[in-house]
């Protein structure tokens, strides 16, 4: 089964926590850094189309 989740590039991140704000599955958190957990994770794009600093990617 292909692994649903997104990477963050942290050189970018702002930390403003949009994304989990804006993610349907509740799939973020924002721990010391943005994670994803890839059991909830439907890789609907919503958070990267979202990011304003362009952070977000999706994993393959
Ligand atoms: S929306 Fe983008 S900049 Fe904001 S916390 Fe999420 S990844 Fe970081
Ligand atoms: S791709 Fe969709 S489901 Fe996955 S973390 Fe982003 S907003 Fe949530």
């Amino acid at each position: 089964m292909m692994i649903m989740s997104v990477l963050v590039n942290n050189s970018k991140c702002v930390k403003c926590a949009g994304c989990v704000s804006v993610c349907p599955k509740d799939a973020l958190a924002l721990k010391s850094e943005i994670v994803c957990d890839e059991k909830k994770c439907i890789n609907c794009e919503i958070c990267i189309t979202f990011c304003p600093a362009g952070a977000l990617r999706i994993k393959k």
